[in-house]
């Protein structure tokens, strides 16, 4: 069912709807989004370690397919 994810967060359809997502988020440092290996959609969530650290560039971060435990390992 569209609208469910196991990971309880909110989906996005599209990349674009995500980032407008991400771009309204208010306080702290700014979602990226990504795609969702559980429903194939897109959610925001907290940068990957290893954008924080320098070692990919935000603009990669669609190419990859995180897991999201590395993407939202601060939050399980
Ligand atoms: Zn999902």
């Amino acid at each position: 069912m569209l609208g469910r994810c196991p990971t309880g967060k909110r989906p996005h359809y599209t990349r674009k709807d995500a980032k407008n997502a991400a771009k309204r988020h208010k306080g702290g440092r700014r979602p990226i989004p990504y795609t969702c290996d559980e429903c194939g959609l897109w959610h925001i969530g907290k940068p990957p370690p290893a954008l924080a650290r320098g070692e990919i560039a935000r603009d990669e971060i669609r190419q990859h397919r995180y897991d999201r435990r590395r993407v939202l390992g601060e939050d399980a």
